[in-house]
């Protein structure tokens, strides 16, 4: 039977914790649903009980003693504006739940460019390696290097010092110049300062080279070492993992399905009450610029108050909003790629990892959807998530649609939500129905 609330979030991190919460301050039926075993979105994974920071810690209590509905393990795969229904999937069951406000706070993922040898066993993208390894991977004594851009990397490397890594070194490909004008910036943010220099501090016998980045990685049945470039230079390093992430970009897939408008720069454009070009459905958090974790739980907090109808505990948050976007953009300008990371992959590089697609068979097109249709690029488990990001950084094409299921998912979920969907049978692109569904 159909569950209803008044409010519905989903994504149980920073932000979607922070929307909850100042939703459920209204008298208002409100759920959270996030796909992990527990609340906490990539920075506060594993939920409370977790070493977690005090911040973590005073967001879940408020999160437990508040008046939410919490589903954890359930993952939207489909959502319907029109009949303001979504359907979650867990391992058991789908479930439908309807709504009247829906708040989404989906995050965002690593950026992972395509090199020689990026899909070698033991190359993985930084954060999650990081889960891995808060998963309980061994790393101790492990060689790692940790390489391309953004404060995650530094995040990382600090984790698996703490652990027990042997951390080689972090390439940060931006130049030393974005990264002082950078740190200037920050010094009207003194916690965020402090924060990176105590990362900094944990990660110390790690070399931080700027200027370089991996170029191709070696080994004959996993990992051996990577070539690196560092200012001009290259240099091989013996190493057990590579952990990669290029900053970081937006999980837009269910916005886009919903029909909510993106910008220029592919996030999702919001209201100054973070509401969407759609009436009722808000977007708080990562999908709407990358931006940190006080941003995402500011944002989250106007997305809720906004949903429960209080406009002016939303507009108390607005200036400290406002700050955190002149951080955010610091952000954007200091880590920008440099174009030298679109010429790494060879013609023979996979581009498409789940579907053994090369650079070279992807570039006969000239569109994603093209390069879709006629090589069945982007139609694997990941459905696009890793070559549909590596596409738009190479060739600037466009992602356009984002269909039901947006996660792959089980047959009889497929059957559940194939009454609700018209697009499956309407859509001019191929259904992803081999590939693309466990
Ligand atoms: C891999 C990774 C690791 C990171 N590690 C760090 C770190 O160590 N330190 C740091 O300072 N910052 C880190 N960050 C950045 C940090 O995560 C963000 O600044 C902040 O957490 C963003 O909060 P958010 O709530 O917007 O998104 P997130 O924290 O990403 O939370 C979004 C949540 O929504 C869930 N979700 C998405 N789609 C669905 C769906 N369809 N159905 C159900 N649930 C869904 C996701 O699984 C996730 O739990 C990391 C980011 C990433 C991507």
């Amino acid at each position: 039977m159909q569950q209803t609330f008044e409010i519905v979030v989903i994504g149980g991190g920073p932000a979607g914790i922070a929307a909850a919460v100042a939703a459920s301050q209204s008298s208002k039926r409100v759920a959270v649903l996030d796909d992990n075993p527990r609340v906490g979105g990539q920075i506060w994974r594993g939920g409370p009980g977790l070493a977690q920071p005090k911040a973590a810690a005073r967001w879940f209590y408020q999160l437990e003693t508040a008046n939410v509905r919490v589903f954890n393990g359930a993952r939207v795969i489909h959502a319907d504006a029109s009949a303001r229904t979504l359907q979650a999937e867990t391992t058991r069951e789908i479930f439908p739940i309807g709504y009247q406000n829906l708040i989404l706070a989906t995050g965002a993922r690593e950026l992972f460019l395509p090199f020689p040898g990026w899909t070698l066993p033991n190359v993985m993208g930084a954060g999650g390696f990081q889960a891995l390894v808060k998963s309980g991977l061994p790393i101790a004594g492990k060689r790692v290097v940790v390489a391309g851009t953004g404060p995650l990397l530094l995040a990382v490397a600090a984790y698996l010092c703490d652990h027990g890594a042997n951390v080689a070194r972090i390439c940060e490909q931006a130049s030393s110049s974005s990264l002082a004008a950078f740190a200037l910036r920050m010094l009207a943010f003194p916690g965020k300062l402090r924060e990176a220099l105590s990362l900094r501090y944990k990660s110390r016998f790690a070399k931080y080279a700027t200027q370089s980045w991996p170029v191709s990685a070696h080994g004959k049945i996993s990992l051996e070492s990577i070539t690196i470039s560092e200012s001009g230079r290259l240099r091989e390093i013996p190493c057990d993992y590579l952990a990669c992430a290029f900053h970081l970009i937006p999980n837009t897939e269910l916005p886009r399905m919903l029909g909510c408008h993106l910008n220029q720069e592919a996030f999702v454009e919001t209201d100054e009450l973070q509401q969407t070009l759609h009436q009722g459905i808000y977007c708080a958090g990562e999908p709407t610029g990358i931006g940190g974790v006080e941003l995402s739980t500011i944002e989250g907090r106007i997305a809720g108050h906004a949903a429960a109808n209080d406009k002016r505990a939303a507009a108390k948050l607005f200036p400290a909003r406002a700050r955190y976007r002149k951080l955010a953009a610091a952000m954007k300008q200091a880590f920008r790629l440099r174009p030298e990371l679109a010429t790494l992959a060879k013609p023979d590089t996979f581009l498409c990892r789940c579907e053994d697609v090369t650079l070279h068979q992807v570039r006969q097109h000239n569109s994603w959807k093209s390069a879709k249709l006629h090589t069945r690029c982007g139609m694997g488990p990941c459905q696009g998530r890793i070559c549909g990001a590596a596409a738009n950084f190479l060739f600037g094409w466009n992602i356009e649609s984002a269909r039901p299921p947006v996660f792959p998912a089980r047959c009889e979920s497929l059957a559940a939500i194939s009454s609700l969907t018209s697009s499956l049978t309407t859509e001019t692109e191929p259904p992803q129905f081999h590939g693309g569904f466990q």
